[in-house]
């Protein structure tokens, strides 16, 4: 209760996948009960909830895509497929009991803080307002599906088909079948799609980079060893943990000195592409501009083999239209299809940054106030001027290329800081606008070494880059030093009273 009777939850977390999770298992540890969970889908898991389209899998080896504290010693394979992570979301929640706070079919309209109460009022589609001292975005950055903007879309007469809302009663067997979009998604999906189209025209705007991918089953006896001697799987993980951290520092955050390994990559994916595809025409046009590196590059042993077959034709041009029965490129030319599937990935930028509305102390509206002062934020965490509030998807929040590194770090944050308010006896926090600046000036610095800064990304059309022509996104370290960071952070840096 307030001061004015009002009653409140503890914490309000927005968002019901592993980051959600997360941080409702750090805030159960330390004691909080009165939580809520909502989440606008109608079933926990996120991003593995939404997603699941055929192909789907992790891209990242499961050992190190999992939270620290919870090895999944069942994991069907390396890469495991998208349903074993939803399965594991399930088994996570129902094991640390964080299931009874959720509420789902449950959309966040928005969210201000009221100052003489010191609690956020969060407004939810149903028109209930909900009163919180603490509030947790966990949306992630990849959670609102972009429809592309092309002309005559809306007069297709075949069906339409986004990744992100795939609709397992429609076949394509038999069909004409294009797809638009060659990102980590089209790569896994246009596979899958040959298989049962009669015609498969993909539509790519930018090649993307594509590695071969060391994958392997891991046998019964593995799985075995792993549940009897979690010690063994500790070893994979570490060694898993290891390789991509390293990777990723010194092939993107310290591309300035390495610029060679990038090099390299590239080399490796385009003899990859020329071990299966004889065409040299067909492989330049997979073959991008760019440094690898600035755009998300993926991994598939199917991808490249998919366009050697006669029945898949990979489409340059451009396109200029859609009519109800097909699509007009640039050049004049029209492919006639029955299904249209759009692996056109999120809009990272204008919806979700934040996802909500947030207005802060003062009336400060966070996204406006990112627009006119730079996206920052304190650890990728937090921000000046919006107390007691941490959102997950933050500018410089997100580390490694597994999100359980950002989930793992954010986690530590929350561990130290309510640790502190509950030490001292407090209810707020706010993030010092010193602090603040100074953990900005310190992400803007690192990044100058960075493969954004100093490689050749110009044509890339990568969505890590915003309008600015900045990029925002990344913390440019490696995952276990932000780790790290979170045992460190001078807890002056945060106003506590
Ligand atoms: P994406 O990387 O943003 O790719 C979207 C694709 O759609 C791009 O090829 C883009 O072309 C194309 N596109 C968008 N609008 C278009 C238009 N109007 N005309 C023509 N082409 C258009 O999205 P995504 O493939 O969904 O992947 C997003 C992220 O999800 C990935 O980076 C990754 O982080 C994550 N992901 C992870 C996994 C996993 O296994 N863990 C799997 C899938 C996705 P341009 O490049 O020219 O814009």
């Amino acid at each position: 209760m307030t001061a004015h009777g009002d009653h409140h939850i503890d914490a309000l977390i927005v968002g019901a996948g592993f980051g959600g999770i997360g941080a409702a298992i750090q805030l159960d540890r330390l004691g909080y009960r009165d939580i809520v969970i909502v989440d606008r889908e109608d079933d926990l898991g996120g991003t593995w909830h939404v997603n699941r389209y055929p192909g789907l899998a992790v891209d990242v080896p499961s050992t190190t895509y999992s939270y620290w504290f919870e090895p999944n010693p069942y994991w069907s394979r390396l890469y495991a497929p998208g349903e074993e992570l939803k399965r594991y979301a399930e088994l996570v929640a129902d094991k640390y009991d964080v299931r009874r706070f959720m509420r789902f079919n449950t959309t966040v309209e928005s969210a201000r803080w009221d100052d003489e109460a010191e609690l956020w009022r969060v407004t939810v589609d149903s028109g209930e307002t909900l009163s919180a001292r603490y509030l947790i975005v966990a949306t992630g950055f990849l959670c609102q599906p972009r429809t592309p903007d092309i002309p005559g879309i809306e007069s297709f007469a075949g069906c339409i088909i986004h990744a992100a809302d795939w609709d397992d009663s429609h076949s394509i067997a038999g069909q004409r079948t294009a797809i638009i979009g060659t990102g980590s998604t089209g790569v896994q999906l246009i596979p899958e799609l040959a298989k049962e189209a009669a015609e498969l025209i993909v539509y790519q705007r930018t090649p993307i980079w594509v590695l071969p991918k060391i994958d392997f089953g891991f046998a019964p006896s593995v799985r075995r060893l792993f549940a009897k001697v979690p010690a063994a799987q500790r070893v994979v993980r570490w060694m898993t943990d290891t390789t991509m951290d390293v990777v990723m520092l010194i092939a993107m955050w310290k591309f300035r000195y390495f610029k060679g390994l990038n090099r390299a990559a590239s080399a490796v994916a385009k003899l990859h592409q020329f071990s299966v595809i004889r065409d040299k025409e067909l492989r330049r046009k997979l073959t991008p501009d760019y440094d690898y590196g600035c755009k998300r590059p993926t991994l598939s042993n199917s991808y490249y083999r998919t366009f050697a077959q006669p029945h898949v034709c990979l489409e340059t041009a451009g396109i200029d239209r859609i009519e109800p029965d097909g699509i007009v490129t640039l050049d004049g030319r029209e492919h006639r299809i029955d299904t249209l599937v759009l692996a056109t990935g999120f809009d990272v930028w204008e919806a979700n940054l934040p996802a909500i509305e947030v207005i802060g102390r003062d009336g400060r509206n966070l996204g406006k106030w990112w627009r006119e002062n730079r996206f920052q934020a304190y650890e990728g965490l937090s921000v000046p001027g919006f107390p007691n509030f941490l959102n997950s998807a933050s500018p410089y929040a997100w580390v490694g290329l597994s999100w359980f590194n950002t989930v793992e770090y954010q986690m530590r944050h929350m561990n130290r800081l309510f640790g502190e308010l509950q030490r001292r006896g407090a209810q707020t926090f706010e993030v010092t606008e010193e602090a603040n600046a100074r953990f900005l000036d310190r992400m803007t610095e690192l990044l100058e070494d960075s493969v954004f800064l100093r490689g050749s990304c110009a044509t890339s059309r990568s969505y890590w880059f915003n309008h600015s022509g900045e990029a925002p996104l990344f913390r440019p370290t490696s995952a276990r030093s932000a780790v790290k960071a979170q045992d460190r952070f001078p807890m002056s840096d945060y106003a506590i009273a």
